[in-house]
């Protein structure tokens, strides 16, 4: 019998297990590890974030879906992975602690044959003084987080309806974040709510984001066909904010957050101070700081991770400007130069760089957009893994059989820009490849076929079908595997 054991259920951990648990042979095991006793179907956080849907309604307890298909759940956090094992067992193992409070802080040694680091970001809100919750401003990262923001946000609601100007802060939290299409999501549907409610004449709305302009999306922007003809994505998202009255401030690092104030630096080196009675800030990235050690218990866990800590794959890490920045660089197995039964897919792997072009002021303060993993791109890359892992196990391959570069697929995102059935709307973009690869397609480094964009009632509803969609296929119900990621 061999063993899988995945860390995280999130996107790419828990289509990983899936597929795993289908592909695998009947004496084989698959042990899925993660902190939380739910899966949280992350985008649809935003609707939670703005009131419209409460926290349960975007997640569902991990136990009995796993128990049903025969795929062992330890609710814990992993800690140190021992890819060669020590000099007290003679397999690889990982290290984890146990947060099912029945068993909260029991340390285990789970053996494994293959291991997947499919553990997702850290939210480093400690990276800006006085950002994140439980300081001085909200977050939408964690269905909790956005409970708590649609809480705040219905204060706001009642002072605007007694009369009071309120101004709302929303973007990315310092000057390296990711994510920023998340941002732009919750501002539009923000504003179209306070629209519904009938107190958008007292709001003010300001984005604050890294990029160095507005529809960069941490992909370096894009050119996207619509209705005939091409439109840079940054006039696409311009014109979104105009109508919609929102103001924006790019090219910015949140420096510090104080009781009602951002204190913000952008690219020019100019310091500004924005006051806000609600601010929705995200945090960046950073992976969640796992150790390594060799058998004799020694750490290597620079030799298998970046300093990021997100752990190093089949990607080129050379440093090189960005004029020499390659579609080859990317990754396409997410198998470790180091050790070949060790995979990490999702936001869990080290980029070889961003794809934005990378800014920084004049002092070094870099002001530009770590690379995104979304959710299509995570579910493909724990997919195309398990593939390879379920090939590597039935010795039908001696290495990884598929493949999920972001220079090589493309990715689908919905944005809501307002929920309801009749006058909302989503901004739907389709952009192929992600990781643009200009010696393919030299004028943009997209391919001009499959990169549109359209803003429509259309794309709520397709907003809304794929929220259903995503979570019955989470949820492992019967025909799930069919249900394209
Ligand atoms: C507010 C918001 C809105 C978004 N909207 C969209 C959208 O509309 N479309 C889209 O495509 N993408 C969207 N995204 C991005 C999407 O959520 C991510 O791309 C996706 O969740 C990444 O999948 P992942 O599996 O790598 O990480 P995650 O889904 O974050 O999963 C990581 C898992 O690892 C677990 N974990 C953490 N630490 C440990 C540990 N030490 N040991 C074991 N397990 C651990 C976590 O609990 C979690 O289960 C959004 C993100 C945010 C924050």
């Amino acid at each position: 019998m061999s063993r899988v054991v995945v860390l995280g259920a999130g996107v790419s951990g828990h289509t990983a297990a899936s597929f795993l648990q289908k592909w695998l042979g009947k004496g084989d095991e698959v042990v899925v590890i993660s902190p939380q006793p739910t899966y949280n179907w992350i985008p649809s956080n935003i609707w939670v974030g703005v009131g419209l849907m409460p926290a349960a309604k975007v997640q569902f307890p991990l136990a009995p879906i796993y128990e049903r298909h025969d795929i062992l759940f330890k609710q814990a956090r992993a800690v140190a992975i021992h890819p060669e094992g020590s000099a007290d067992i003679d397999s690889p193992f990982v290290e984890i602690e146990w947060t099912l409070p029945a068993r909260a802080g029991e340390r285990e040694s789970v053996r494994y044959d293959f291991l997947i680091n499919a553990t997702g970001p850290k939210l480093n809100f400690e990276a800006t003084p006085g950002l994140g919750p439980g300081k001085n401003s909200l977050s939408v990262c964690t269905a909790d987080h956005a409970a708590e923001t649609a809480k705040v946000l219905e204060e706001k609601v009642e002072r605007m309806r007694r009369g009071e100007r309120q101004r709302f802060l929303v973007g990315t939290g310092h000057g390296s974040c990711t994510c920023e299409g998340a941002a732009f999501e919750y501002v539009v549907n923000l504003e179209f709510e306070l629209r519904s409610r009938g107190v958008r004449d007292k709001a003010d709305i300001v984005f604050v984001t890294n990029e160095y302009e507005l529809g960069d999306f941490g992909i370096d922007g894009l050119f996207l066909k619509r209705g005939g003809y091409v439109t840079p994505s940054s006039v696409f998202t311009e014109s979104l904010f105009v109508e919609r009255g929102l103001d924006w401030i790019t090219r910015a690092h949140v420096k510090q957050v104080d009781p009602g104030v951002a204190h913000i630096e952008t690219l020019d080196g100019e310091q500004r101070e924005v006051a806000f009675d609600m601010a929705m800030l995200l945090p960046p990235f950073s992976g969640v700081g796992l150790k390594a050690y060799d058998r004799s218990g020694a750490e290597l866990t620079d030799k298998v991770f970046a300093p990021n800590g997100f752990l190093k794959v089949d990607a080129n890490y050379d440093k090189k400007p960005y004029e020499q920045w390659s579609a080859s660089d990317w990754p396409r197995t997410y198998q470790s130069p180091v050790y070949p039964n060790l995979f990490a897919p999702g936001i869990a792997f080290a980029p070889p760089h961003a794809i934005s072009r990378p800014r920084q002021t004049a002092e070094g303060r870099v002001i530009s957009p770590a690379p995104p993993r979304t959710g299509m791109p995570s579910a493909m890359m724990g997919k195309a893994v398990a593939r390879s892992i379920a090939d590597m196990m039935s010795g039908r391959s001696d290495g990884p059989t598929a493949t999920a570069s972001m220079a090589e697929t493309g990715a689908a995102c919905v944005a809501s820009a307002g929920a309801n059935p009749f006058t909302g709307t989503a901004a739907s973009i389709t952009v192929y490849p992600i990781v643009p690869d200009f010696q393919r397609f030299p004028d943009t480094g997209r391919d001009p076929r499959y990169t549109f964009g359209e803003i429509g009632l259309a794309g709520h509803w397709i907003k809304i079908l794929l929220h259903h969609m995503f979570l019955y296929k989470a949820k492992m119900r019967p025909g799930w595997a069919m249900i394209p990621e």
